[in-house]
């Protein structure tokens, strides 16, 4: 019975990697593998070391979000097409 709990528990603690990961744009699944074949805790102490991994489909693509509605828009766009409010072009 002890066993039954012990791993619901792992389970459950497994999932919260798995959100955690997600939370920090890593890979849920793999975290969530990692950390049920090894050990939750470990896995939560890695993932809160590692940095915040930047998404990579948002880098370089020319848009950026809109200060406003926060709706991706183009980066040189002077007006958001989504709230209509006025853009301040980011030249950097
Ligand atoms: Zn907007």
């Amino acid at each position: 019975m002890f066993l039954v709990i012990g791993i619901l528990v792992l389970i459950a603690l497994s999932v919260g990697v798995a959100v955690i990961a997600h939370q920090r744009n890593r890979h849920a699944f793999a975290w969530f593998v990692i950390a049920l074949f090894g050990s939750p805790l470990m896995g939560i102490l890695f993932l809160l070391a590692l940095p915040i991994n930047v998404d990579p489909l948002n880098l370089n693509d020319g848009r950026e979000n809109c200060q406003r509605c926060n709706e991706r828009i183009r980066k040189y766009a002077k007006v958001c097409p989504f709230c209509g409010v006025e853009h301040t072009p980011n030249y950097s």
